[in-house]
Parts: C-alpha cells; structure tokens; sequence
C-alpha cells in the first residue's frame, strides 16, 4: 500500500502542483483547505505524513502544527512546514512547534522527496513498535513503567576535520549537549556505535575525509541504525546533499551555520531519538515481562528456548565455548507428598532465589518446566560452569529452606548437569546430553554435579 499523504493549503494552485509532485512518486495525496479541516481529516484518516502550509487564514500554520503535536491520537504523525517565506527565524519558529521538516517555497523535488522516505521510514519503525507494544498491553503483559526524561544531556558527537568549525558547533549547542568532537572516519566510527551516541553532526564540507562513508558505516552498524545524523553541508552542493539524503541522513544544515537553526533541529532530533529509546525500552520490558515465570519470577521455558538457539548460533559463529547447566530439585514429589503444595511452590521460589543469586549477570537463569531449572552460560567452558554449579548446590544444601512461619524447615538437595557446546549442536541435542548427564546424577545419589560427555 502507497504511504498516504495529506496536503495542507489554502491555495488551491499550491494543493494541485504538491498533487502532481506527489502523485507522479506513487504517493496516495488527499487535502485540506485550511487548519481545522486538517485536524479533522488527520484525527480521521490518520495519514502516514503531513505537508502544512504556514500562512492561512483562520489558524496558521505554526498553531496547526502544534495542536498536531499536542494532540496524542496524531502527534505521532510527521509534519513537514511548506512556506515562501525564506527567514530562518520562520524555519525556528516552525521547528520550534514541532515540525518534523521544513520546505522553502518553490519546493525543491529532490529535498521533497528525500524528507518525505525519510520520515516515512522513521514512522514505520515507530508506528510497528508503537502496535506491538498496545499488543502486549492488550494482553495484560506490560505493567508500563514511566520513563524518566531520558538522557537529560544528549551525546553528541561533532565529526569535523576543521577544528575551529567543531568548536563553533558545540559553542552554539551549549553546556546541555554532552560533546565528542572526533577528527576521522575510524575514531568517529567507534564513538556512534560503541559509546552509545544519541546524536552525531557530520561535516560534509571537509577535504580530508569521507563523511559518506561514515554514514554507511553508522546505518549499517545495528548498534548505531537510528542514531540521528545531521550532515554540515556546504551551499548548492546538491548532489553530495542528494546522496547524503539516500544513505539515511536524518537531517541538514547548510554551512555558514546558523545558529538558531542549528539548535532546534538538532533538539528536535535529539527528543525523537529519546521518544524512540523510551518506545524500545517500553517494547523490551513488556517482552521480559511476558517470559518471565509468574512462580519463581525467573524466565520461562520459551524464552529459554530462544535464548538457548540464539547463543549457540553465536558461540559456534565465534568458536566459543557454552554451558547448558540443569538443575532438579531431589525428591520433589515427596515434599509436596507430605507438605502440600504450597511447601513446594515455597521450595521452588527459595531454590531459584539461590540459583539467581549463585550465577553470574551474563547467564540466564530460567524454570525449564515443574522442579527443573536452567542456566545458560554464554562463553563458558567446563570447569567454569562446574564450579559455578557446584556453588548452585552447596547454596542449596547448606542451609533448609523455610517453608512456614514460625521456622518450619525443610532440608533440600538438588542434583545438576553441566553439558558444553559440541560442534554441529542444535537446541535439542545439547539439553539432552544435559538431560542424561542429569539422570546420572541422580541414579549415583543425587545432590552432586556431573559433566556430560561430548
Ligand atoms: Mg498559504
């Protein structure tokens, strides 16, 4: 289906010209005459992106755009600032409202439609994380929890091989942006993608390196995918703008810089950004919350599963080694035989208690499934795993479990296998190596560790 676009215009020359441009793209184009017909049809058609003119009878343009933006059923619709009026305090003024964009008139086809993808795709994301995310509520599985202003001073990395224009930048921005100017492709390469950037300025204007290349290489990092990129281009450089615009750069400032302008699209990236990662966060926590074990609150069985088939595609990818660690509480049948049930969901949640608190933060524990559990231990080999297991065991034997108050205890044992990654293992062949090292465990006495032969 063709990305659905809404004209915004109280000419109607103006409407039938954006029409023509759009259509001939493949766009779906509808209008509006003026701003309250624009509300109306957005809260009803909700198109996928809004092109507003700014002056127009009744509400103008910048009162338009923020009321969009106020409004929560469409403020998660971009807006794009079409005007004649060429005043870069007219682009803040705009900017400053919430608009996603900004045209000048006579609109330039190739930023028109460079924007329009762009925008276009960051709302896909957006909008399928924004679904999934009402799925998981709809199911009761998120308890959503308010995230505060995240990343209250932004990292920003200016990349410029002009030391002096670095400096003019982060002067314009202030003491609220946290900077790293780097000099070249390969440091400015590390600082986006391993150091967690929430914002990189990029000179298109200096001779001494490719900023191109650096934006291939921060698109094609999944770390660094939707970190915002703002390209310092020089005036009429369009085509080095055009293929900027085709590698995924968020936005542009035209060189000599102008500071207000600066600022607000660089604030205006940076809050999206943050609106993205508060989205992805939310999206994480509701999934965590949806494979956790409502019992013991450890991880359930599926999400050990996925865990499982995922780190030994990248333990083999990498030659590393990887633990599978079982664990099963002996003689289950005979506490709940002889305590009742609720002795026994009590012994399951103090034995996981341990576990969690014997294992290391890189391993996953999990209730595989009725007294069994499961740790996966990434990057690990044998005897590691083995003394990690034999603190499992000791952990439980060591002291009873209280079962009710006033001090009802129960002493408990658990035996465990440990089974390292062989070559060419799927997720079922080493769970069952682990699963018949476990049954020896058992049948030679129990509360003990064995290792699986490979
Ligand atoms: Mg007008």
């Amino acid at each position: 289906m063709s990305a659905r676009i809404l004209v915004v215009d109280d000419q109607p020359l103006n409407i039938r010209l954006m029409e023509a441009k759009l259509g001939g793209e493949y766009y779906d184009v509808r209008s509006a005459g003026g701003g309250e017909a624009a509300l109306r049809t957005m809260a009803e058609d909700q198109p996928d992106l809004t092109v507003l003119d700014i002056m127009m009878p009744g509400i103008d343009g910048f009162e338009v755009c923020r009321r969009i933006k106020a409004d929560p059923t469409i403020q998660h619709i971009p807006v794009v600032m079409a005007t004649a009026l060429d005043a870069p305090e007219q682009r803040v003024r705009g900017l400053d409202a919430g608009a996603d964009d900004f045209l000048t008139r006579p609109v330039d086809d190739l930023a028109l439609f460079a924007r329009i993808r762009s925008l276009l795709r960051w709302k896909q994301t957006h909008d399928e994380l924004r679904t999934r995310l009402v799925t998981s509520r709809e199911f009761d599985l998120l308890d959503v929890v308010v995230v505060g202003e995240a990343s209250a001073r932004p990292r920003t990395a200016i990349v410029s091989d002009f030391s002096i224009e670095a400096d003019d930048i982060a002067r314009i921005l202030g003491p609220q942006y946290d900077v790293t100017i780097v000099e070249d492709v390969p440091q400015a390469t590390s600082v986006v993608t391993e150091s967690m950037c929430d914002l990189a300025i990029v000179s298109l204007v200096s001779t001494t390196f490719d900023g191109l290349r650096l934006y291939s290489s921060i698109r094609s990092n999944p770390a660094s995918r939707q970190v915002p990129i703002i390209a310092i281009i020089e005036e009429g450089d369009r085509a080095r703008l055009a293929k900027a615009l085709n590698l995924g750069v968020s936005d542009y400032v035209v060189a000599p810089i102008e500071a207000n302008e600066l600022t607000v699209r660089v604030r205006n990236q940076a809050r999206r950004y943050r609106a993205h990662s508060r989205l992805c966060a939310d999206y994480e926590r509701s999934l965590s919350a949806a494979a956790s074990d409502v019992l013991t609150e450890l991880y359930g069985r599926r999400c050990l599963l996925s865990h499982l088939a995922r780190h030994l595609a990248v333990s083999a990818a990498e030659d590393k080694p990887l633990a599978v660690v079982m664990v099963d509480v002996d003689h289950f049948k005979a506490i709940n035989d002889r305590h009742g049930h609720l002795c026994g969901d009590r012994v399951l949640q103090e034995i996981a208690r341990r576990i969690e608190h014997e294992v290391r933060v890189t391993d996953l524990a999990a209730r595989y499934g009725g007294e069994e559990f499961t740790v996966v231990m990434p990057a690990t080999d044998e005897p590691t795993a083995s003394a990690v297991a034999e603190r499992v065991c000791n952990a439980i034997h060591a002291r009873a479990i209280v079962v009710k108050d006033p001090r009802v205890t129960l002493p408990v044992t658990v035996s465990i296998s440990v089974a390292i990654r062989a070559k060419g293992d799927d997720v079922e062949a080493i769970l069952d190596r682990a699963d018949k090292a476990l049954y020896r465990a058992k049948s030679v006495g129990r509360n003990r560790v064995v290792a699986a032969t490979a």
